[in-house]
């Protein structure tokens, strides 16, 4: 099964699904990047009465009625978190776990995250903190790690360090955690003791889109995005939650379609730019 696609859509609640349905009606391949279903916004709505053409239901018997849709839609689903979004040229380089797509355009629809981040997570991010074991696991071959994250993916991303010869510390409950260092990372910080390390693997939930990408506007806490929801970033479109409020359905339906027409002229724009023999 080939891992390149036209679009690669990172979030499989409503703007992703909406944004995935209108990328297939205009012939392009797309994977959709998905964590599991409680993880939606609208899955945790009590009763969700203002959408279009629908009688009043939870939030999760719509969010079923989405899932569903989705699965049945001939969009390739890849479960599992996306740690990053790297330009490539005229493609980008999505990292999913273990995992590598290309899309030729990418769709945000993550909703919102929030987390927090722990003190010298940001600071050491690239120079010892990582997010993916397995895209930097090698660099720390023979040295000491810490991998932070209770989850069976921490888990088996720890096993997976010890396999290739990372000496590694296990910290799996959730607490104040801090990374430490001068220019490099050199310990974590944990329950009032101070651990002597060379890399510190977090493997939290959820990324916050603004690590996701680099190069992208903020404002208010959103993606800032034109009306085509395009963001500073070119071939990187946001739709919903993600862009800022108001933090409605109905939005995040609208947004995933304009983002999907928006990505899919893209895309189109690409191939007819390629220089012809
Ligand atoms: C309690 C509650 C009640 C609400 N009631 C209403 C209502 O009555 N009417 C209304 O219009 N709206 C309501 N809303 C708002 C509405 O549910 C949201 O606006 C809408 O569902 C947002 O959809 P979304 O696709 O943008 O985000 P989400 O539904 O949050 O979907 C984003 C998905 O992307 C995933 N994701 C994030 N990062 C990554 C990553 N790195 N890799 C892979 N996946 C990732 C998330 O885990 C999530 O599954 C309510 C919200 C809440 C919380």
């Amino acid at each position: 099964m080939s891992d390149s696609f036209d679009i690669v859509i990172i979030g499989g609640g409503a703007a992703g699904l909406s944004a995935a349905l209108t990328c297939l009606n205009r012939g392009k391949t797309v994977a959709v990047v998905l964590n599991p279903q409680e993880t939606e916004s609208l899955y945790k709505a009590e009763q969700v009465s203002n959408y279009p053409g629908l009688p009043a239901m939870s939030g999760k018997e719509l969010s079923d009625l989405f899932r569903r849709q989705l699965e049945e839609s001939g969009a390739e689903l890849k479960k599992g978190r996306a740690l990053s979004v790297l330009p490539m040229g005229d493609s980008f380089g999505v990292a999913v776990e273990d995992r590598f797509l290309t899309g030729r355009a990418v769709i945000l629809a993550a909703g919102i995250t929030r987390e927090k981040l722990y003190p010298g997570e940001a600071e050491f991010l690239g120079r010892g903190v990582s997010y993916c074991a397995t895209c930097d696991g090698m660099l720390y071959r023979g040295k000491t790690v810490a991998v932070v994250g209770g989850s069976e993916e921490a888990k088996r991303d720890a096993d997976f360090l010890e396999s290739i010869g990372c000496r590694v510390l296990r910290f799996e409950k959730n607490g104040a955690y801090a990374v430490k260092g001068e220019g490099k990372v050199s310990a974590l910080l944990f329950g009032g003791q101070e651990y002597p390390v060379d890399g510190v693997f977090i493997l939290k939930d959820t990324v916050s889109v603004t690590r996701l990408v680099p190069g992208l506007e903020y404002e208010s806490g959103g993606i800032v995005t034109d009306r085509h929801m395009a963001t500073a970033v070119p071939g990187v479109f946001a739709a919903g939650d993600c862009t800022g409020k108001p933090y409605q359905l109905a939005k995040a339906v609208g947004e995933g379609n304009v983002a999907a027409l928006s990505a899919c002229e893209y895309v189109d724009s690409l191939s007819s730019a390629k220089p012809t023999n």
